[in-house]
């Protein structure tokens, strides 16, 4: 390095280091720690093309099947782009957990989208309903002046095997789920388990995951977590009222939506064995 060089990295204001591309960059204001230049090249998924699955692209995997699905929708804040998938294994492969609360936070613009999209179903669902209905002056409907912004009563993050989390040391899925469970206050709870832990899901086919994911997931019975549950169901008795209690479930990468369902799945049998019903979501990081 010339001395000119270093002269001027010591009078030049040090800027910080962005936790994405490594390289000193005037910060950006949308998600801290993060370079103005990253922040910008970030693909959003701000408009779903695909309002089942929440792709970004055309999709021919929800257009394709007809049947009924465990789940209403799922949403993903960014696209899989290659730069997302280097990303992410940055922080899933080679542990660099600094990323977490940032990817978090990305998880966190999906959740507004979803709220958003919901709120207005909601409204108008509301407004349907309310126009079917007889005017009456005396009774104003508050429901429609006041609408309820959308929310989730639960989180749940996808479970990894025993062996993944001895390998990694964390579960990816929690963390981001914690990262929204705190900005939101909405509890998080380890509902699901793996029973067995799948081989490498890139070298199958769309058939062979299929078949491979309906025995992985399982309802978490552990006496003191359903006891979390109960108390938080207890809690939130009111709201459930009028409605199925809302789930999401939270998971980094939603690819062919096999896990997704296969989760799904498994728990809406632990909630209508409590005897409650479920309306689950899906909340990715990114979507590829
Ligand atoms: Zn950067
Ligand atoms: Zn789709």
């Amino acid at each position: 390095m010339s001395w000119i060089k270093k002269a001027r990295l010591l009078i030049a204001p040090s800027l910080p280091q962005c936790l994405f591309c490594g390289k000193r960059g005037r910060p950006s204001s949308g998600l801290p720690g993060i370079c103005v230049s990253c922040h910008t090249g970030i693909p959003w998924i701000r408009c779903p093309r695909c309002q089942t699955c929440g792709r970004h692209v055309g999709c021919p995997d929800c257009s394709r099947s007809r049947e009924p699905v465990p789940i209403r929708c799922n949403r993903s804040a960014v696209a899989y782009t290659s730069e997302m998938r280097e990303l992410l294994g940055q922080y899933k492969y080679r542990g660099n957990e600094r990323l977490a609360p940032i990817l978090g936070l990305m998880l966190d613009k999906a959740y507004t989208i979803l709220q958003q999209e919901q709120s207005e179903q909601q409204i108008a669902t509301l407004q349907s309903n309310s126009s079917r209905r007889p005017f009456s002056a005396a009774k104003p409907n508050y429901s429609l002046i006041h609408p309820a912004l959308w929310q989730a009563d639960l989180l749940v993050p996808v479970p990894v095997s025993s062996a993944r989390l001895a390998e990694r040391g964390f579960n990816q899925a929690e963390q981001l789920a914690d990262v929204l469970s705190l900005r939101r206050g909405i509890p998080q709870l380890p509902l699901l388990i793996r029973t067995r832990h799948t081989g490498k899901q890139s070298f199958k086919s769309r058939s062979e995951r299929l078949a491979d994911m309906k025995q992985v997931f399982a309802g978490n019975t552990e006496q003191k977590l359903l006891q979390r549950l109960g108390g938080h169901l207890e809690s939130i008795a009111a709201r459930l009222q009028n409605r199925p209690l809302q789930i999401i479930i939270i998971d980094d990468i939603y690819t062919t939506g096999s896990t997704m369902r296969a989760c799904a799945e498994a728990l809406h049998r632990l909630i209508g064995d409590l005897g409650y019903a479920a309306e689950i979501y899906s909340l990715t990081w990114a979507r590829s």
